[in-house]
């Protein structure tokens, strides 16, 4: 089967498919010795660019022509851009040169890979993630859907072992960001009478400036302190080839003291070879604010869902391998911390979920066979198995709702109306008849909006001309899109005018229907960040008829 589950992530991303017994299983990176691909690309000349471990070596030496973290900056609504020898690459262009090299890893095994579930932090709002999916497109790649983060981490251990109802916390430190989910997982019976595993998100917190990045900050301090404390230097005796010497190899240094008490490193320091030896227990007291920090944020996000009894602690992402974080996180949670492959267990699920979608659609080639001499119809089988067990219930990353006049009063009012509210079950529709403003009104102009608010309608802030705001902080109110209705002539302004929103994984579809001539206008709104807003009143639709 030619079906892969992606975690696209924001230091390492990793690919998986299901086996031929139906178990997840990562697709090596022979080239760098690792089941990861760092998420970092090097442009080193026109002709030649470089994604993995061997751009991340250039990160000190060429950092100019380097970019990392590109996870931070697709979808937002400044589209940052970058720019090497004479060409302009967009996020979104980055972020699938590191998902080709991905696909490469499946192609150089001699298999084919089409459809794709690629993974997305929780919190992603509309734009990020149709970013996302075009990434995946941009690199060839058929994207048979999003899947949160933590829910496909929370598949994967559910695949591990099958459970009742139950609450897991997701606590996902990964390189560069913190991400706290609470899962609810439940029992219930489909439409079919069979019992199935449904999976909720119930709430969302974290940070995406706090990650593994941050320990290794502290220990190249400690490090670079160290040298100096050696040699009879200051910090600013130190040269810049000695600071690219520590930068390479705190990474390693973090990850022996994972595994031992303390870990050795030899730097070059003026000609003169310096040994250090690194403490687990003095990493460990540098980093402990850092430490306190996640379960900060832990303790927030349990505040969100009142009443809330975690029955799991799921430890994801590669700074979890740290015994600091384990031995914190279950001194809060006892005896309830799980750890399975961290580093792995989101593209596993996204693997399983990917399967499960392809069964769904019945979108398997009869006769497909892979290298390892498995035909799609075994893994099919197991694929078939899984859709038997789960069913997973994404919610609504945010609230979705046109902008419209409220005609009652003395004064026209600019407003939104939510639809759709934040946490909602996900495919969510929502309609509503409204009326042009006016007799004869040419066209409708149906602005899009996202936000993080659940009251039914706001006020987006307005700018001197009385224009809406693309955004508004407070409620981070953001244009998604717009919708151009062309009325036929002589229309009345009493025509009902019914709105559709439809929030699905992949995205918003909004509906318009001129319910007297039928005739539907549809769109599906992308990330468009220079929409011209015109706000002229002649093209807004009214709340209440006459
Ligand atoms: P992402 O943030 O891209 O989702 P990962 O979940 O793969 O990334 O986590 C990457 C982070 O995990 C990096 O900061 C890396 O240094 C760290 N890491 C990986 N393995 C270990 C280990 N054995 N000990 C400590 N840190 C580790
Ligand atoms: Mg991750």
């Amino acid at each position: 089967m030619s079906t892969y589950g992606i975690d696209l992530g924001t230091t390492y991303s990793c690919i998986a498919r299901l086996d031929s017994n139906g178990n997840p299983e990562v697709i090596r990176n022979n080239e760098d010795d690792s089941n990861m691909v760092a998420s970092v690309v090097f442009f080193e000349n026109e002709n030649n660019v470089v994604v993995g471990q061997a751009a991340k070596e250039n990160i000190e030496t060429d950092g100019d022509r380097v970019v990392q973290f590109v996870k931070r900056e697709i979808g937002k609504h400044d589209n940052r851009t970058y720019e090497f020898d004479g060409k302009t690459y967009t996020p979104v262009e980055i972020s699938a040169l590191i998902l080709t090299r991905l696909k490469n890893l499946v192609e150089a095994q001699g298999n084919t890979i089409e459809d794709v579930v690629i993974t997305v932090p929780a919190y992603f709002g509309l734009e990020e993630r149709s970013a996302t999916k075009q990434a995946g497109e941009l690199a060839g790649l058929h994207v048979l859907s999003l899947i949160n983060e933590p829910t496909a981490a929370a598949l994967s251990y559910c695949a591990r072992q099958f459970q009742e109802d139950r609450t897991i916390l997701v606590y996902d430190l990964g390189g560069g960001t913190f991400d706290v989910t609470l899962v609810k997982m439940s029992m219930t019976r489909n439409e079919q009478g069979k019992d199935v595993q449904k999976i909720n998100v119930l709430a969302t917190g974290g940070d995406d400036r706090l990650g593994g990045k941050d320990w290794d900050d502290k220990l190249f301090e400690y490090i670079l302190n160290a040298c100096c404390e050696e040699n009879g230097l200051t910090p600013q005796d130190i040269e810049a080839e000695t600071r690219q010497d520590i930068r390479s190899k705190v990474e390693e240094v973090k990850r022996k003291l994972s595994k031992k008490q303390s870990a050795k490193v030899r730097i070059d320091v003026s000609g003169s070879r310096t040994e250090i030896t690194v403490k687990r227990t003095d990493f460990e007291n540098m980093t402990a604010d850092k430490v306190a920090q996640t379960m900060n944020f832990v303790e927030s996000t349990l505040q969100k869902v009142p009443g809330v009894e975690v029955d799991t602690v799921l430890l994801v992402g590669g700074s979890t391998y740290m015994p600091m974080i384990q031995n914190a996180v279950e001194a809060r949670f006892p005896g309830k911390v799980q750890q399975h492959d961290p580093d792995q267990a989101v593209a596993k699920g996204a693997a399983i979920y990917a399967s499960m979608l392809v069964v769904e659609e019945g979108a398997i080639t009869e006769g497909d066979t892979s290298a390892s001499g498995e035909t799609s119809s075994d893994t099919t089988a197991h694929a078939e198995q899984l859709t038997a067990k789960f069913a997973v219930e994404d919610q609504t990353p945010r609230s979705f709702g046109p902008g419209v006049m409220d005609t009652k009063g003395s004064k026209h009012k600019y407003v939104l109306e939510n639809f759709i509210k934040i946490g909602e079950k996900m495919p969510a529709v929502f309609s509503k008849t409204y009326y042009p403003l006016e007799d004869n009104q040419e066209r409708v102009r149906l602005r899009a909006f996202e936000n993080m608010s659940t009251e039914d309608t706001l006020i987006p802030s307005v700018d001197e001309d009385g224009n809406p705001q693309a955004t508004d902080p407070a409620n981070a109110v953001k244009l998604l899109g717009e919708l151009v209705v062309n009325l036929p002539p002589e229309t009345a302004r009493n025509t009902p005018i019914k709105v559709t929103f439809k929030v699905d994984a992949s995205g918003v579809h909004v509906e318009a229907v001129n319910t007297k001539t039928n005739e539907v206008f549809e769109t599906f709104l992308r990330t468009e960040s220079d929409i011209d807003v015109d706000n002229s009143a002649v093209h807004q639709l009214r709340i209440s008829a006459d």
